[in-house]
Formats: structure tokens, sequence, C-alpha cells
């Protein structure tokens, strides 16, 4: 597709990264426009006075064949390792040791080690948040937040959350973008004074599933992933139920109702907190999975396209494989897409 050269890729996540990589590989021009202050969005990793922690994405699985291929690279690199493999579960008051069929993987020390790695060779602009987007006939003209205007893109591809896509674009697809609902989640981050005790029956655990809880769905222990070891650090997740119910408390507010749901929850006395405090994903997850879906969607009369997990499923891997297969298609529009 010779005419299309010169590709403006809004969202440096998972599904924007991915996209970019092939692209640039097969010698387009790609320029990436994030709002964020680094690459990754939901795989982002925070660092603060009382450590290193992961809110978004926890782990990631590889089942995909071409996934499979770069993951295996970047671990012999030592950008990612297996983790967690001690996971647990508290379900009925009982505490058990699970053993994941497939192996799951983080970065090394933490998530964003992944996107950064993917994005080193990319051309990112950071803290651009594109807020309108005008079809010429020289190409696309992409305006930012401070009102400056960027032109003369070939095709965009847009790699938000669903709910940030149809605000963006959802009028100018044809057809128009449907809305694809996605629920919000609640992380909160604690660092304790002391290592947490083991429960009964555990030795110990990096990843729990905890199943009773009204309020929790995930508790990990950050310093138990490759690479890092200092200080209890947990990050714990909240049912989208409940984080779309409370979507609008401050962070001071849900950090110390999480913080009670732990200790509601785990079966030790919980040590003395040092610090906490909360991150709110407004769009988390996606509700549904779409059906028959390729996996992205475009407007090749109008050089537009849409790539994200919401287009597949709520996984670091679904995002890969939507951006993945997205840039594929534009590249070789001929060969049938693998779904
Ligand atoms: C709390 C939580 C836990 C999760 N746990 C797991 C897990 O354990 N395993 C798993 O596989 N998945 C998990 N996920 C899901 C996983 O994080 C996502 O599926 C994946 O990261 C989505 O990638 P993406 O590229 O589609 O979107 P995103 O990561 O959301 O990337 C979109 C990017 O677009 C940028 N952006 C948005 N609007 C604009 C704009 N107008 N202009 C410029 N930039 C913009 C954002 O800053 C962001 O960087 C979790 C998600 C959350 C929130």
């Amino acid at each position: 597709m010779d005419f299309l050269h010169n590709i403006a890729i809004v969202g440096a996540g998972m599904a924007g990264l991915a996209a970019a990589r092939v692209l640039q590989q097969a010698g387009k021009d790609v320029q990436i426009f994030d709002k964020g202050h680094r690459p990754g969005g939901r795989m982002s990793s925070r660092c603060n006075a009382h450590g290193l922690f992961d809110l978004g994405a926890q782990y990631f699985t590889v089942r995909d064949p071409g996934f499979a291929r770069i993951i295996e690279a970047f671990e012999r690199e030592g950008v990612v390792a297996k983790w967690p493999q001690i996971m647990a579960r508290h379900d009925n008051g009982q505490w058990q040791i699970q053993h994941p069929e497939h192996p799951r993987y983080t970065g090394t020390p933490s998530m964003r080690a992944l996107t950064d790695a993917l994005s080193a060779s990319l051309e990112i602009s950071h803290q651009i948040r594109i807020t309108s987007m005008t079809r010429t006939p020289s190409g696309w003209q992409l305006e930012n937040q401070y009102g400056h205007v960027r032109s003369g893109f070939d095709h965009v591809i847009v790699a938000i959350p669903a709910p940030q896509a149809i605000e963006l674009v959802g009028d100018i697809m044809t057809p128009p973008l449907s809305l694809h609902a996605m629920s919000s989640c609640w992380s909160t981050w604690v660092r304790f004074k002391a290592p947490l005790k083991m429960p009964p029956g555990i030795d110990t655990w990096q990843g729990a599933f905890l199943a009773d809880s009204p309020v929790l769905r995930w508790a990990a222990r950050n310093q138990t992933r490759p690479g890092q070891h200092e200080g209890e650090r947990i990050t714990l997740l909240a049912r989208d139920d409940w984080s779309d119910r409370h979507l609008e408390m401050t962070p001071a507010q849900i950090a110390d109702k999480m913080v009670a749901a732990f200790k509601d929850e785990y079966s030790e006395a919980l040590p003395a907190i040092e610090a906490c405090g909360a991150h709110r994903w407004k769009y988390a997850q996606p509700r549904e999975r779409p059906k028959g879906a390729e996996g992205y969607l475009t407007d090749m009369s109008k050089g537009l396209s849409l790539c994200g997990d919401w287009c597949i499923d709520g996984r670091v891997e679904a995002a890969w494989q939507s951006g993945t297969r997205l840039a594929q298609a534009l590249c070789h529009p001929d060969t049938p897409s693998p779904t």
C-alpha cells in the first residue's frame, strides 16, 4: 500500500506500540502521541518515595505464537520474567495455593520495563492529548490540548480505550462507532512497615485472588516481582462493580476502604502501615468481548483505524494482538486476517 506512508498513532499502550513496531519494520514513518508522561497506558508502574508498585496490569499470559516469540526474546534479555509463580486463592474462608495452567509474566522489575523496551526505537510525543481530528485533502490534521496542529498523515490509528475513542472519532468512522462499555477499577498501593504474616497452610504467596471479599479481587506483593526485593509493598485491586459504585470518591477515602477490606479478608493481623494511596482507572477493562470481530476496526476510505484490548478482550496479550493484526492488515491488505 504505497500511499500509506506517514502514519499517526494516538495512544502508546500495548496496542499502539505493537502496531507501531510492525509498521516501522515495514518502512513506514510512524509518529505516536500519548497524553501520559511515559508509554504503557494501563501497563504503567508507579514509583514513589515508598517504592515501586504495579497499579495496572499485574501479569500477562502468552499463548499467541507471535507474542511468544517476542516475549521469549525479552525473557532472554531480562526484560520480562515469569511471575507470579506462587499464587494463592482465598475462597470460602480457606487459603490455597493455585497452580496456573499457563505461565504468567511480568516486566523486570515492573511492568513498565516491557513497554519501555517495546518503545525504544519509536518516536513518541508524550504529554500530548489529541483533542480533535480532521480529514483534509492533504491528509489528517491532529489538534492537541494546546491548540497545536500536526498535519499530513495518510492514516491515523486510534489505540485508546473505547469510550475515549468514541469521543474522538465516534462520528467520523463509517459505520459510526457503537458503544463498547468499559468497567472501572480502583487500585490501592500500601507500604507496610514489616512483612506480612503468612495465612494458615501457606508458606508464602506472590499474588492472591480474593474470592470472598465484596470489595477486593486481587492482591500482589510487589517485592516478590523479579528484580525487586525490599519492603512489603502490596497492590490491591477492587472489584469492578465496587469500583463503579465508588468512582467519585477521593483516592484517600478509597485507600482507607480498600485497606480495611484487606484487613477483613486477611487471616492474620496486618503490620503497621508506612503509607498508602489509590489510583483510579476510569476505563479499566471491556465489559464484554466483541463477537466475530477481526480484532480491530478500519475505514480505509477515510484512512482511519482503531485498535485496543477492547476489540478482543481485556488483556495485555489481546491488546498486542489487536495492534499487530491491524498493522499487518494495513501493510498487506490482501492477506486474510488470522482470526
Ligand atoms: C487495574 C488493571 C489490572 C489489569 N490486570 C491485567 C492483568 O493482570 N493481565 C492482563 O493481561 N491485563 C490486565 N489488565 C488489562 C491490560 O492492562 C489492558 O488490556 C492493556 O494494557 C490495554 O492496552 P491498550 O493499548 O489497548 O490500552 P491502554 O493501555 O489504555 O493505552 C491507551 C493509551 O492511550 C493514551 N490516550 C488516551 N486518550 C488519548 C488521547 N486523546 N490522546 C493521546 N493519548 C491518549 C493513554 O494515555 C494510554 O497510554 C488490567 C488493567 C487494569 C486497569
